[in-house]
């Protein structure tokens, strides 16, 4: 039934984006064809694990966080939409033609100077202080080095992506640089996922210029949730990415989920990648050609292959819910979807020069 419901949405919003964001998010005439009737933007709260995987929580808040957005911001579902349409027109047009799923081709730097070549991103840390959860220069250095191992893929465990995705590891050369760190002492234990920590007025701390500057803030969430990112296209003074203390950098007390990949994870939802199961059954997408089909995440750290749809789950994808340790791969096909956000039109396009 609510397939249904979503199937009457996607065609109503077709028509209105037809009607009001044609200028803006369509680069080309090619833009016709792009087919975006899998596109979905709500999702159910339960489907991030199997029935059978039982008590596991969910480790990061992104898709519960962005269905509570939609309800209170009607015009998000709209622009989520046009930010899809123009990242699939980029992609198509990267693509020779007749070769659905390619995107081998060279880009041409003439009509997307973007798309090649590193795409360097200021980050600023904003630390809500909590003398249990310490938050030290080192852990914030660690967690920049981090950062540019996995988007420059020089991240060491790599080297065990099995021999079946070993063509699809994507080299992002995207560099995080620190551009500065706020602080600010709070008595409070947990912030939720409310968003109050990117509210001075809340007790939080207000972004600095996000059109300009990647916004992490960093505080102790709870409920075991380890982060979560907002996706282009949400309201401005709350763009950014909200991680844990404890699994901030490089920092013993994450234990398994110490080693820095939740920011990794968190900052690909901010650049438009969806979980690598789709947040959904087998036929739900990730929007993403070379990333294999799945029907749910994936824990711990999974021996190859792991099996689900019918295909070998991708379970180092940095995309996914293993250990930190456990995920080391960007695909291309995923590397296609960030960087369209930085190209003529894009959602993020205002970090360029
Ligand atoms: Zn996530």
């Amino acid at each position: 039934m609510k397939k249904l419901i979503f199937t009457f949405a996607a065609v109503a919003l077709t028509v209105v984006a037809c009607q009001n964001n044609s200028d803006e998010v369509i680069p080309n005439q090619e833009a016709v064809n792009i087919d975006m009737s899998d596109f979905y933007v709500y999702t159910y709260d339960d489907l991030s694990s199997k029935a059978s995987e039982g008590a596991k929580n969910d480790k990061c808040y992104s898709m519960k966080v962005l269905n509570r957005q939609l309800k209170e911001n009607p015009g998000l579902e709209n622009r989520m939409f046009a930010i899809e349409k123009h990242t699939r027109t980029f992609i198509s047009a990267k693509k020779p033609s007749g070769t659905p799923g390619g995107g081998g081709t060279t880009p041409d730097p003439t009509t997307d100077p973007v798309y090649t070549g590193t795409i360097t991103i200021p980050v600023i840390v904003n630390i809500l202080e909590d003398a249990a959860h310490p938050v030290t220069q080192a852990h914030i250095d660690s967690q920049i080095a981090i950062l540019n191992e996995d988007f420059n893929n020089n991240n060491s465990n790599t080297s065990s992506v099995p021999a079946e995705f070993a063509d699809l590891v994507a080299n992002a050369d995207i560099t995080f640089t620190l551009a500065g760190v706020n602080r600010k002492t709070s008595t409070k234990t947990t912030w939720g996922t409310s968003d109050a920590m990117k509210y001075s007025s809340e007790g939080g701390i207000d972004a600095t210029d996000p059109t300009t500057y990647l916004n992490l803030w960093v505080c102790e969430i709870g409920g075991g949730i380890l982060g979560y990112a907002q996706f282009p296209g949400g309201t401005l003074v709350t763009d950014g990415v909200v991680i844990g203390s404890d699994y901030f950098g490089k920092n013993a007390a994450g234990g398994v989920y110490g080693h820095g990949r939740t920011a990794t994870h968190e900052i690909g939802h901010w650049l438009n990648l969806r979980h690598i199961w789709g947040d959904g059954r087998c036929r739900q997408d990730d929007f993403v050609d070379d990333t294999p089909t799945s029907d749910s995440a994936n824990y711990g750290c999974p021996t190859y292959p792991t099996v689900k749809c019918k295909t070998n789950d991708m379970t180092m994808n940095y995309m996914d819910y293993v250990y930190d340790d456990c995920m080391y791969m960007f695909t291309i096909g995923q590397n296609d979807r960030m960087r369209a956000l930085f190209a003529s039109g894009g959602a993020r396009e205002s970090f360029i020069n």
